[in-house]
């Protein structure tokens, strides 16, 4: 036993299945209690939040256990999968803070064992080259409550196998001409035992490979061999793939190779968005975003670029922990996690976003006071900052009313507001343009009421945010909503989840007006507008046009829309 078990969790008690499984393992020696996992996408899209789950789990338990995990891309469908993928898959990765170190692999550097692997099994007998079509076998399958149907290539000898199998490989046959499956049994209760396919032909160039290989191995073949291959201890997979297991045992055992283990936990699933490559790659290629880091995409490179911080990202994948059972967790637990996380961590900064300006009539014509604002109440040590104030400021538009109701607490005629951390005004007049919108709002201001150093006790219900007119940044806001509007888009067995798509999914504001120092602002930076939300400095963001994205409001809007 070597000392990994130092490292467990603390409360046994709060140790999910998985952890159970590795501490017994430890304990029994097992491996010589060397813990290995890997995270293995297909690089075939981006990853998602989904994604995030399965290899926090494998990365974060390597670590928990003082072992490694690999980071192995599952090459194995030519035709699908791409470079961009690849880098995309590894940044991802990366910003969530883990490493593999010089661990990365790739199932297509296993062709030639996987190879090797096949051809033993033909010794043994246990896999043949079959020529019947894919329709064929398909028919030839059986059902879940019937037997399938030995093919009649299934007792061909040794020798023929391995010749015929070679010319697989050296390119002799078409495309779909024939496969190499492995002999297991056509009347097993589980389909995936009924001489599974492990070998198709495909004349197509492989993205490392090139034109070195015509035969590519199915998942199940490669998946499994090469968890083997890499001395995986624990190979952690989602619940679909439980009834493959036998046949990641049998080929296990027939081959006499590494057992890795493998075990299944259940799926994230989110609300009101998609978690399927596919589909997302859908809406990537048909323009309904505007690719695959488009800020309501559940890709981490569109929560990224949302103003998600991996931390919220880890700490909600921590909280909703490791189940047996599918379940939809709601997406506002999502939003929590990052707004508790922004909470601590985002600088408080002013923006007006529907501007309306404000003119003081009792302020000096030409004075400008840098008036001292504190950057985040939550953490002193994010300290101080100034902001510009003058006659003339920006507030919100629905910060006044001409004929407001009793319990309208901000600005209207004759009534009196704080403007935050600057002074207390009293509207007393506005002007209004030909159609009837308000333009402009006068009011006088109290010299004695100026923050931090008021002499003026009296109470007033209400504070504003504020801009200077004079010095404000033009900038422009993008605010996003669900991608979908049903809670389960993917779910319905007669409509398509397109049909679900918002078309209110993006608003852009232009023309808001924000405080200076957001001038500086750079992509990724996060603040709380106040009273607005959670924002970032968007990646298109430039000098001359700012742009913020909304990350969440600051509170849960969506349940008080409906
Ligand atoms: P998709 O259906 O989105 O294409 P996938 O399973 O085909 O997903 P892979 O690249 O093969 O995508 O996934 C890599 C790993 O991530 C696998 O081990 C898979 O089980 C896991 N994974 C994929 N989707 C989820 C999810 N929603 N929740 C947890 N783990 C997931
Ligand atoms: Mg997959």
């Amino acid at each position: 036993m070597t000392d990994n078990t130092n490292n467990k969790a603390e409360d046994t008690k709060s140790l999910n299945f998985i952890e159970h499984i590795i501490e017994e393992d430890i304990r029994e020696g097992k491996h010589e209690g060397r813990i290995h996992t890997r995270f293995p996408p297909e690089p075939n899209g981006y990853l998602h939040i989904g994604h995030a789950k399965a290899f926090c789990l494998d990365f974060g338990l390597a670590e928990q256990y003082g072992g490694k995990c690999n980071l192995r891309f599952d090459d194995t469908n030519p035709a699908r999968e791409d470079v961009e993928y690849v880098d995309a898959i590894k940044e991802d990765i990366q910003w969530l803070g883990f490493e593999w170190e010089d661990r990365e692999y790739y199932a297509s550097d296993y062709f030639g064992e996987l190879y090797h692997y096949a051809e033993k099994l033909i010794r043994k007998e246990k896999a043949y080259v079959c020529h019947l079509s894919a329709k064929e076998i398909s028919d030839n399958r059986g059902t879940p409550t019937e037997p399938g149907k030995d093919s009649p290539y299934r007792n061909r000898s040794v020798e023929e196998n391995l010749e015929l199998f070679a010319k697989m490989k050296a390119g002799d046959f078409q495309d779909d001409t024939c496969t190499l499956r492995a002999k297991v049994d056509m009347t097993s209760p589980n389909m995936h035992m009924r001489d599974p396919i492990l070998y198709r032909i495909r004349h197509i160039a492989h993205h490392r490979t090139g034109n070195e290989w015509c035969i590519y191995p199915m998942y199940d073949w490669a998946h499994g061999q090469s968890d083997s291959i890499e001395g995986i201890t624990h190979s952690l997979c989602t619940l679909e793939f439980e009834v493959h297991r036998p046949l990641y045992e049998w080929f296990i055992a027939e081959l006499g190779i590494f057992p890795s283990r493998q075990i299944e936990f259940a799926r994230l699933n989110l609300s009101y968005t998609i978690m399927s490559k596919r589909k997302l790659l859908q809406l990537v290629e048909n323009g309904q975003v505007s690719g695959w880091d488009d800020p309501r995409m559940p890709t981490l490179s569109g929560l990224r670029r949302r103003g998600y911080t991996s931390d919220s990202i880890k700490n909600f994948v921590n909280t909703i922990g490791i189940a047996k059972r599918n379940n939809v967790i709601d997406v506002a637990l999502l939003e929590f996690a990052v707004r508790e996380d922004l909470n601590k961590k985002a600088p408080r900064v002013m923006a007006v976003l529907d501007p309306i300006k404000l003119i003081i009539d009792n302020y000096p014509d030409d004075l400008v006071e840098e008036l001292e604002t504190i950057n985040n109440p939550e953490d002193e040590s994010m300290g101080v900052r100034t902001m510009p104030f003058c006659k003339e400021i920006y507030i919100e538009r629905n910060d006044f009313m001409e004929d407001p109701p009793k319990k309208f607490f901000r600005l209207a005629p004759g009534r009196e507001v704080r403007l935050k951390s600057a002074y207390f005004v009293t509207a007393q007049s506005f002007e209004k343009d030909e159609n009837g919108n308000i333009t402009v709002v006068h009011c006088t201001y109290d010299p004695d009421t100026k923050s931090g150093s008021a002499t003026v006790t009296r109470k007033v219900k209400g504070t504003l945010h504020w801009v200077s007119a004079k010095h404000a940044l033009d900038a422009e806001v993008r605010q996003y909503d669900r991608l979908f509007m049903d809670s389960d888009p993917d779910g319905h067995k007669d409509k398509d989840f397109m049909e679900f798509l918002n078309p209110d999914s993006l608003t852009i504001i232009k023309g808001c007006k924000m405080e200076p120092s957001l001038s500086s602002a750079r992509y990724p930076d996060h603040f709380q507008f106040q009273r607005l939300g959670y924002f970032n400095c968007d990646k298109d963001s430039t000098e001359t046009n700012p742009v913020f994205n909304r990350t969440v409001p600051l509170r849960d809007t969506w349940k008080q829309k409906k």
